[in-house]
């Protein structure tokens, strides 16, 4: 992200600067079960913001790269059920 701020840190929301106020979701729409762990994402309990807890940071760009490099592996996967399905 541009303008990335300095006093951006480990548990700090990007938003509204709380310090290690956030929840670990069990459940994300773009990641399932594993996404989120994968990319230290949690959710500020003040504003509600998605963000890095590890660098407290937007984690846009990995959610876009988590999407993506699971859209790469599991169409081909499904493309060749689908088609062995068809042959069956
Ligand atoms: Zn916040």
């Amino acid at each position: 992200m541009a303008g990335a701020s300095s006093e951006d840190g480990p548990g700090i929301c990007p938003i509204c600067r709380s310090q290690d106020d956030y929840r670990v979701p069990t459940f994300t729409l773009w990641g399932g079960m594993v996404g989120h762990r994968l990319i230290n994402h949690v959710y500020c309990n003040q504003c509600g913001t998605g963000f890095n807890s590890a660098t407290g940071k937007s984690n846009l760009g990995r959610i876009i790269a988590y999407q993506a490099f699971m859209f790469v592996i599991f169409v081909p996967i499904f493309f060749i059920l689908f088609l062995l399905l068809l042959n069956l």
